[in-house]
């Protein structure tokens, strides 16, 4: 990796990574199972629900997207159906609604959160039951670690009964009232992809409400094996499990997990300062005291009239100038091309976003020295000092 270059987010090991990993080395566990794999579910578990009155069990997977994958067909998802899915996410919230040959049905975004519209998911179940069709399953993102508005989402979801499968890829830290996001739906989904606030350099997990769920997952994901000393199946099975050299990188993680997620919020705190004085622009905040955020990603929207002239896109052709990363916010499924034909129910508030929103770089391991760049950077592109 180019060191000079400053990234929106990038791999921070903790220490005790490469322990884990000699130790699978040392037994020969060099394998998609073994002692890091169950070591690394049991630490998962334990961080989401040791303070917690809820239950639940953990399946260490390949990624995140093969974790959407099992939990829509865990949920009986099939050729035909219709999943609604946030709009607003990155695509592998709803790709794997398209491996099943089901359809997707975008909603909108909320301006509070970013995510998932409860104003709009109830128009569109409604809509699509008077059509004919019941959804089958509800993905709710929490995107960049905010966490989603999870009690209006979830009378929804009971009132309508359809199942909810959160996605939780960016949100590992994160808390809604008190709660860790991971918990709040039937499924929910994890990723340790290398960007995201911990990494297993690749590689994901499911979070189910039962034991049997997850040993289930687990059957699913190893090839679906049933039990008998040859090889027989009664079902399409995946290789879907996580190595346990990559579960072994997962353990170390676990142990950072805390100070990450205190690094990303001063990351947070960072431009909250650094914006203070800029008029036009909004650093996004979580809307009241029962959102926690990891702010995995720092989110700042920008108004044109109000800066000067200055957009998104001004700012970050500005920065990339500087060799310092940062990406619009995620372009809505609704908008993309391969999508083209989803219905989509919203009133252009993810559009919108899309449009005026740029994610800044929120690395935990960023130095004194590269946030001086960023700041300076930032500054000199709005013509100012400080
Ligand atoms: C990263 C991510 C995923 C997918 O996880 P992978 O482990 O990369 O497959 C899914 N949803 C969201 C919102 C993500 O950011």
């Amino acid at each position: 990796m180019n060191k000079d270059k400053i990234w929106l987010s990038s791999p921070h090991m903790g220490g005790n990574e490469q322990k884990f990993v000699n130790e699978a080395f040392e037994e020969n566990w060099v394998a998609p199972l073994g002692p890091n794999v169950n070591g690394f579910e049991e630490d998962i578990k334990n961080y989401l629900f040791n303070d917690s009155s809820k239950e639940g069990a953990v399946a260490a997977l390949s990624s995140g997207t093969a974790a959407l994958h099992l939990a829509l067909i865990m949920l009986g998802v099939k050729a035909g159906d219709e999943v609604l899915c946030q709009s607003m996410t990155f695509a592998a919230s709803a790709n794997p609604i398209a491996y099943l040959g089901a359809t997707p049905v975008f909603i909108d975004s909320e301006e509070e959160t970013l995510n998932l519209c409860p104003n709009q998911l109830r128009i569109a179940i409604e809509d699509r039951i008077s059509k004919g069709k019941k959804p089958k399953a509800i993905i709710a993102v929490h995107l960049y670690g905010m966490p989603y508005q999870v009690d209006k989402i979830n009378e929804i979801a009971r009132e309508f009964e359809i199942p909810v499968i959160e996605d939780a890829a960016e949100a590992l830290g994160s808390t809604y009232k008190g709660e860790k996001c991971g918990t709040f739906a039937d499924y929910a989904i994890l990723s340790f992809n290398g960007n995201k606030i911990i990494t297993t350099s690749g590689g994901g997990a499911l979070v189910t409400k039962s034991q049997a769920d997850k040993e289930k997952a687990v059957f699913l994901a190893t090839q679906a094996r049933d039990a008998a000393p040859h090889y027989q199946h009664s079902e399409i099975g995946y290789n879907y499990r996580l190595s346990n050299i990559s579960a072994g990188i997962g353990r170390g993680q676990m142990e950072a997990l805390d100070k990450r997620v205190d690094a990303r919020r001063q990351m947070h705190d960072f431009y909250v300062d650094l914006f203070s004085d800029i008029e036009g622009v909004e650093v996004f905040n979580a809307p009241n005291k029962d959102y926690f955020a990891n702010h995995w990603l720092s989110v700042v929207t920008l108004d044109e009239e109000k800066t000067g002239g200055i957009n998104r896109e001004n700012l970050r052709l500005h920065l990339e100038k500087l060799n310092i990363e940062s990406r619009p916010l995620w372009k809505p499924m609704h908008m993309q091309p391969v999508f083209e034909n989803a219905p989509f129910y919203g009133t252009g508030v993810a559009e919108q976003l899309f449009e005026n929103g740029l994610c800044l770089p929120s690395g935990s391991n960023l130095t004194k020295e590269e946030q001086t760049r960023i700041k300076t950077g930032i500054l000199s592109c709005f013509n100012k000092q400080k």
